[in-house]
């Protein structure tokens, strides 16, 4: 990748990181980012930092195996989560993960994101299963999604947050972003009917998946 490829790339990463702090999907130093470079580089944020105040030159270029080959930080303490993701699916080039807070309650309350109650949601993203609770940053993180990576472009983690993944990092972003704003309005729906809503019906569907099959 020549020079001025991976410094636009820097300047979309850490948009998003500014973007995932000013919509609230992170506080503090919560979530990483993490995007391919090359075929055997990646970006990823450092540990322990605020996402939303980095700079370019916080950003470490860590290899496959999680080494880092440039930068003076500490790589994302959930490094063995993306990695597990890269190495699972080579068509995921960008993935985020935040702390969104009404996505993260429904897991906190036991219910399932209900893709399937909002066409475009579930157009555009499909079913968003919960991985089990894994303590934070350790080897159970990656063993927790693992079941899940296959055919899916979002993930919850119990007690934890979310993983959104994107062929850019914007679209990784826009997933999350369009979750947390689908989560509220499912929340607003049980709070007026004291019940979840219920899923499309199966002829919504069909055309639904009419649509998707031609490219919408
Ligand atoms: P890092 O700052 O180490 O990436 O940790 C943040 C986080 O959200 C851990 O799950
Ligand atoms: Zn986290």
């Amino acid at each position: 990748m020549i020079r001025e490829d991976s410094q636009r790339l820097i300047a979309e990463f850490i948009r998003v990181c500014q973007k995932l702090h000013r919509a609230g999907l992170i506080a503090a130093t919560d979530g990483n980012v993490s995007c391919r470079f090359s075929a055997e580089l990646l970006y990823i944020t450092p540990s322990g930092l605020p996402k939303g105040d980095l700079q370019a030159g916080d950003i470490l270029t860590v290899d496959m195996e999680g080494l880092v080959v440039e930068g003076s930080r500490k790589p994302s303490s959930e490094i063995r989560m993306h990695l597990l993701v890269y190495r699972n699916r080579p068509d995921v080039f960008a993935i985020v993960h935040a702390h969104p807070p009404m996505l993260t309650a429904l897991t906190l309350a036991g219910i399932p994101f209900q893709a399937d109650c909002l066409p475009e949601v579930w157009l555009t993203i499909g079913s968003v299963p919960t991985a089990p609770y894994a303590t934070p940053s350790t080897e159970e993180v990656p063993q927790s999604i693992a079941p899940f990576l296959e055919s899916h472009e979002a993930l919850l983690l119990e007690r934890h947050g979310s993983l959104t993944f994107g062929r850019t990092l914007n679209e990784a972003y826009l997933r999350l972003e369009k979750l947390e704003h689908a989560a509220h309005t499912l929340f607003y729906a049980y709070l007026l009917k004291q019940k979840m809503p219920l899923p499309l019906s199966l002829e919504a569907m069909k055309k639904l998946e009419e649509l998707g099959k031609m490219g919408m």
